[in-house]
């Protein structure tokens, strides 16, 4: 039997300031298989935002494990998280995916170069023509439309083709054409074999997913 892409278990992330905790997490199990498209949704401060980086090994659970295509992820120095969320992890936000004095196609090749590889990466160009950026390359981050940004930060989260990719929120800034246009992205890049869960509030995209899975104050509604 292979391994989930992405197997959470039991996740909880308390945050201690002075007297005050907030139960962020409280007791999530979330996994996702090669292929699939889940959709997280709930009100604001419900937890998604600290799932989403806890999976991505960007945060550190306070108690559960997460796993991704078998290997732990969690309860492991931050170095080494870092390594392996650069090989298997594409991870997108709503905004600011892109290091604004780079080329769009430079920073593919910028998050190529940081992954130590056992296999080559497809070329930024192919990544780049994948999200039909490929007339793009040379183009500065502050040169694009809110939909080229929005795909040539998708480029960035596929430059090593990850097993999974992580999303918060990725067509909160979008109308609805090319809201549409980054999901039919997504769908072909579950078609793929690539995992993928979404942070989202539209109801379109929760329409588009395979699976909902609805957070409510840090627990599975
Ligand atoms: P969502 O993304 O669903 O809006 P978050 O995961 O951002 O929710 O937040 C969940 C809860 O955790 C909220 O009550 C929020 O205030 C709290 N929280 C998030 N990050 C921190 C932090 N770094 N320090 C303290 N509390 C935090
Ligand atoms: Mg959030």
């Amino acid at each position: 039997m292979t391994a989930l892409a992405l197997d959470a278990d039991s996740l909880y992330r308390f945050y201690r300031s002075g007297e005050e905790e907030t139960l962020a997490l409280r007791g999530v199990s979330v996994s996702v298989d090669a292929g699939e498209m889940v959709a997280v949704t709930g009100p604001s401060g419900s937890g998604k935002s600290t799932l989403l980086a806890c999976l991505a090994g960007l945060d550190e659970p306070t108690a559960g494990t997460v796993r991704v295509g078998g290997k732990r992820m969690s309860a492991r120095p931050e170095a080494e998280r870092a390594e392996l969320r650069s090989g298997s992890i594409g991870v997108l936000f709503q905004s600011n995916n892109l290091f604004a004095h780079l080329s769009v196609e430079d920073n593919v090749l910028l998050a190529q170069r940081l992954q130590k590889r056992l296999s080559p990466a497809p070329s930024a160009v192919e990544i780049l023509a994948r999200v039909g950026l490929a007339d793009r390359a040379r183009a500065l981050p502050s040169q694009l439309s809110g939909g080229e940004s929005a795909r040539a930060g998708l480029a960035v989260a596929l430059a090593n083709d990850p097993v999974v990719l992580l999303a918060d929120e990725p067509t909160g800034e979008l109308d609805k054409a090319t809201e549409q246009r980054l999901l039919d992205l997504l769908r072909t890049h579950a078609d793929r074999g690539c995992a993928i869960l979404l942070v989202t509030h539209s109801p379109h995209v929760v329409a588009t997913a395979d699976r909902v899975i609805s957070l409510l104050d840090g627990q599975v509604r």
